[in-house]
């Protein structure tokens, strides 16, 4: 027994949250935090000694694995070993960071770049350097938890509009004062659901309202645009956005987060944001990594043309069993469920067959909105996809949501 006594909240939080997991265990329903044990061509994986179909990656191009990357990273490693021992500021910078950050504003036809290390430490520090008390900023109610944590962290007025509601939005900046400094923001397409935000609209309002538009691209690089750019080139838009946020971790198989955009942003990113000053550098292998991974998209356009083909298959032989595959337009393929035991238990039918997925469910969603969130990449074959589609199916059928 633990001797503090049980008006210890912290302990009680803690058990509870322990008997949860114990509990789905127990169940045969716990699904997080498998080790994957090999990765197979055509995204397979092993898991728990079983080859499976991954649908849960954000390798959205299958760049994971890539040879022109590895090769890039080895050498990388050859030259500069594997830390930086140190902040950019100082001893951390060396040049495959200048070269990544060229890179990334050439890919962003931005005039620069700053990187990270992480998409989630990039979006704390950029929105709190940027807004804090006084301020005000403006962000969609289904944005990225580390979206919110900046906001949070910011002090600056927290307005949270409507998902994708741009009349909402307008109402909100029409009730902030109008000398009043004011950030906007929401991802490109939503981590969830997989629906993309009117982009031609908000920068409408941001330039009507003198506020500042920063877009994270999480899950747009490399998904959208004829060359994979984004979500300027996805509506035609030229340099629409002032803050161009993303991450090294999901299509770009490395880690670590970047913003691009006008020059003298970037300076002063480099100048006043804790997590860049205050946090070591990129490993040398990961950012050589990514560098050579924003080339190799450019150089294989036929990737975002499968991604975009296995994307249609696969949400469309979903909605024709008639599961509910909510609002995507994109890769990442919401299965609606319901209840949290539901997801679980669809998981689990999954899995049983051999399709890796996994449930996402309160408070990552709306209770009630519990799903599978299903991702498709441009390597999975059009048989595997089918078959997934006949898996999902029968697990759907099995725990009664068909
Ligand atoms: C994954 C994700 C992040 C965080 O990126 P990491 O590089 O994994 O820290 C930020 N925003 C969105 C929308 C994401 O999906």
């Amino acid at each position: 027994m633990d001797p503090r006594s049980a008006t210890d909240s912290i302990g009680r939080r803690i058990r509870a949250l322990n008997e949860r997991v114990t509990s789905l265990q127990a169940q045969g329903l716990y699904f997080y935090n498998q080790p994957v044990q090999e990765i197979l061509p055509g995204m397979k994986v092993r898991v728990n000694g079983r080859v499976m179909g991954m649908y849960a990656s954000y390798s959205y191009l299958g760049l994971i694995g890539h040879p022109r990357i590895n090769e890039a990273a080895r050498k990388a490693i050859e030259r500069f070993g594997t830390g930086t021992n140190g902040v950019r500021t100082l001893a951390g910078t060396l040049t495959i960071h200048a070269e990544l950050e060229e890179t990334i504003a050439h890919f962003k036809h931005a005039e620069a770049a700053i990187t990270f290390s992480s998409g989630y430490a990039t979006n704390l520090t950029v929105v709190s350097t940027l807004v804090g008390r006084g301020d005000y900023v403006f962000s969609d109610k289904l944005n990225h938890a580390s979206i919110v944590d900046g906001c949070l962290m910011s002090g600056a007025e927290f307005r949270r509009f409507r998902h994708n509601d741009m009349k909402h939005l307008e109402t909100l900046l029409q009730n902030a004062p109008p000398d009043a400094a004011k950030l906007v923001i929401a991802d490109a397409v939503f981590s969830m659901d997989g629906d993309i935000i009117d982009l031609p609209k908000m920068v409408e309002l941001c330039r009507k309202y003198n506020a500042w538009l920063m877009i994270d691209e999480a899950h747009s690089v490399g998904v959208l645009g004829k060359t994979g750019r984004g979500i300027e080139e996805h509506f035609g838009l030229g340099n629409a956005i002032d803050i161009k946020m993303g991450t090294l971790s999901k299509t770009i198989p490395s880690v670590g987060g970047y913003v691009a955009g006008r020059k003298e942003l970037i300076t002063y990113l480099r100048h006043a944001s804790r997590a860049y000053i205050f946090s070591a550098a990129l490993p040398p292998a990961q950012a050589a990594a990514a560098n050579e991974a924003f080339k190799v998209i450019l150089d294989e356009p036929w990737r975002i043309e499968r991604l975009n083909q296995n994307t249609q298959q696969f949400i469309h032989g979903l909605k024709s069993l008639g599961l509910d595959t909510m609002q995507t337009q994109t890769a990442i393929v919401p299965v609606l469920c319901g209840e949290d035991e539901k997801a679980f238990a669809m998981t689990r039918e999954c899995q049983l067959n051999d399709v890796f997925v996994l449930p996402v469910v309160s408070p990552a969603v709306p209770e009630g909105l519990s799903r599978l969130r299903a991702t498709v990449t441009a390597i999975h074959e059009p048989q595997e996809i089918e078959r997934a589609i006949e898996a999902i199916g029968q697990a759907a059928r099995r725990v009664g949501i068909l």
